[in-house]
This record gives C-alpha cells, sequence and structure tokens, in this order.
C-alpha cells in the first residue's frame, strides 16, 4: 500500500501572534455567483460602504496598528470604482505585501492598470475549465472571459499569480491534473482548496474532497516531500512538481484543519467592520474613525477586535456552527 502523504504538517508549531496580516473585503457586490459562496435569491447588500477616503483612514490605521500585509478581496474587487487608486495608495503606504483575490471577469480590462499602479500579485480563482460547468457553478459566468483575463494577466508580467480552485466531489474534482497543467502550462502556481463549511459552503459539505485525496490524485505529477508553506503567507502549503522543481501546488486544508493558533489576520468588511477570524459572523465597527479621518480610532479598534479573538487551542474556526451564519461574499474569501 502507498504510504499516505500528509498535507499538512501536524507537528507545525504555531504560537499565538499578533495581528499582521489584513483582508480589505472593499465590497460584497460580486458578478458571479457561485453556488457554495452565494444563497439563491433575496441577499442584501451593504449600502453604506466605505469611500476611498474613510478606506485611507482605514489603512492608515491599520498599518500604524503593526499589520504588514494586505490582500484586496471581496464580492468581488474588479467591480469596485475606485481599485486602481487603492491599489496606488496602499502600494504606496508602505506596506510589506500587497496581493489581490479576483474572479478574473473583468481582468482583461484591468491586469495593466493594476500592475502599473503597483499591485504584484494576484491570485484568480477558477474551479474548472469547462464552459457549461463554469455557468452552472457560477449561475451564469462565462469561462472565456476569465481565461482571457489570465492570459492578459501573464502578459502584463506580474511577479506571481495562483490560480484558485475549490474542489467539488461530482463536479470539478476529475479536473484537478487538468488545471494543474494548465497553470503550470503559463507559469502560474495552481492551488486547490478544500471546501470551508462556512456559509452557503455549509450546505455542500457532503461534496467536501479533501486535500489529501486531491495531492493522491496528483501523485504522479509531483514529488513525495513533506508540503511546505511560506513564510508568513497564511495557510496553504506546496508541493513541488515530480519533473520541475520550479513547478508547484497548493493545497489550503480549511475544512480538515484549523490554523487558528498561528493565524495573524484580520478582515474589514467594505462598511467598516472588523472581523477578527473568519468564522465570526460579526465585526467591530470602525465605520465612523474610518469616515471621520480618525487613525488613532482606528488603531484602538484593531487592538480591540485581536483581543476578541477566539483562543486558538479549542477554536475550532470555519468548523464551529456558527461560521454557518458567515457571508464570504460580505467578509471577505
Ligand atoms: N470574487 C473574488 C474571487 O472569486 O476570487 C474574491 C472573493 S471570493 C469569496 C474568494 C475565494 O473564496 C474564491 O476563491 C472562492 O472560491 C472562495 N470560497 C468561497 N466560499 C468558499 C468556501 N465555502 N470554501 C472555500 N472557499 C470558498
Amino acid at each position: 500500500m502507498a504510504t499516505r502523504l500528509a498535507v499538512y504538517p501536524e507537528t507545525s508549531s504555531q504560537a499565538r501572534r499578533p495581528p499582521r496580516s489584513v483582508r480589505l473585503s472593499i465590497t460584497d457586490r460580486c458578478d458571479l455567483a457561485c453556488l457554495y459562496c452565494r444563497a439563491q435569491g433575496g441577499e442584501r447588500h451593504v449600502q453604506d460602504r466605505l469611500d476611498l477616503a474613510a478606506w485611507r483612514t482605514v489603512i492608515q490605521g491599520l498599518l500604524k496598528a503593526g499589520i504588514r500585509r494586505v490582500r484586496i478581496t471581496g464580492g468581488e474587487p474588479l467591480l469596485h470604482r475606485d481599485l486602481v487608486r487603492l491599489v496606488g495608495e496602499i502600494a504606496a503606504s508602505g506596506a510589506e505585501d500587497l496581493a489581490l483575490t479576483t474572479n478574473g471577469t473583468r481582468l482583461c480590462d484591468l491586469a495593466p492598470a493594476l500592475r502599473e499602479a503597483g499591485l504584484r500579485r494576484l491570485n484568480v480563482s477558477l474551479d474548472t475549465l469547462d464552459p457549461q460547468r463554469f455557468a452552472a457553478l457560477t449561475r451564469g459566468g462565462r469561462l472565456d472571459r476569465v481565461l482571457q483575463g489570465i492570459d492578459r494577466a501573464v502578459t502584463v508580467g506580474f511577479d506571481e499569480i495562483k490560480l484558485n480552485t475549490v474542489v467539488l466531489r461530482g463536479t470539478n474534482d476529475d479536473e484537478v491534473e487538468r488545471i494543474t497543467r494548465f497553470a503550470w502550462d503559463r507559469g502560474l502556481v495552481p492551488r486547490f482548496l478544500e471546501l470551508m463549511p462556512v456559509g452557503e459552503g455549509a450546505k455542500f459539505r457532503d461534496r467536501l474532497v479533501s486535500g489529501q485525496e486531491v495531492r493522491e490524485r496528483l501523485a504522479q505529477l509531483l514529488t513525495t516531500e513533506p508540503a511546505r508553506g511560506e513564510e508568513n503567507r497564511g495557510p496553504a502549503v506546496y508541493v513541488r512538481g515530480r519533473h520541475d522543481p520550479k513547478q508547484r501546488v497548493g493545497f489550503i486544508t480549511g475544512a480538515t484543519h484549523a490554523f487558528c493558533k498561528a493565524c495573524d489576520r484580520l478582515r474589514v468588511t467594505c462598511d467598516g467592520a472588523i472581523h477578527p477570524c473568519l468564522a465570526m459572523p460579526t465585526g467591530l465597527s470602525i465605520g465612523k474613525a474610518a469616515r471621520s479621518g480618525d487613525v488613532i480610532g482606528v488603531v484602538t479598534s484593531v487592538r480591540k477586535a485581536w483581543e476578541q479573538r477566539p483562543d486558538g487551542e479549542t477554536w475550532r474556526g470555519c468548523s464551529e456552527d456558527i461560521a454557518q451564519q458567515v457571508s464570504l461574499r460580505h467578509v471577505g474569501g
């Protein structure tokens, strides 16, 4: 029998840390409606979203409070009319790292401006390479636009582009090798995500495919070395390609592992709430401080929010029942 290869090292030392990274969910609107992310109909959107000036205050406060790394997400961040300016300001702000997560539908138009504004790293979500499956999974999305967007981003020359694929049994689990080869052919890093039981995702628990299983399915393409994380880059771990050490595949095992103890990530929503944990449906409001330019007020709230973070010993993060009340579109995936 083949040895089972652990995807995530069980013995990694995970000390409790201060907050160092943030996800800014700059809009709760999205032009796709992925089955496991958004409910069918009846959705409400935030009305009082932070404007560019308020985001500026938030960013200054976050940096002052010790945040070093920023990821912009949503909803779909490329729908935000001030995205390019926001990227430019964060890039110039002194943050050590700036990255963005997108569904790619508007990358064809925006990739050059984003690169020009200082964005260096990009994650594009892509669950399938089959147009019909894509339309079904996203409730009407067009795969060709996303593929054109990825090609455009490759031409523009970001430092790094990763593809994020949520693997669902009976939906796209037969595509993991195809997606890996697609990514490698373009110099991208494919990453396979376990479906987290967060929000709508909880309704699809029976379709979970573990990172372990995906790794086994890709065994022919990968080395048997232990999976390794990247310093200060969250819970993803990577395994190198068997035939080319520059090729890698990433795994994010958010359903079968909890990463709470080592987590240093805050989230800020588009209406100005700080969530100290992905699994917490409510956050601490910094809307008033942000809108009045009160940088110190933001710093104080960051500290308070981090104190409210659940303890990393017993808290199971997205496997907690309360995580089912979270909207990933709002809190930011
Ligand atoms: N619209 C952007 C996008 O599609 O990348 C950013 C927001 S989206 C919520 C961010 C990521 O979260 C996507 O890769 C999506 O597949 C992932 N996601 C949403 N719900 C999830 C769940 N329940 N489990 C795992 N990943 C999920």
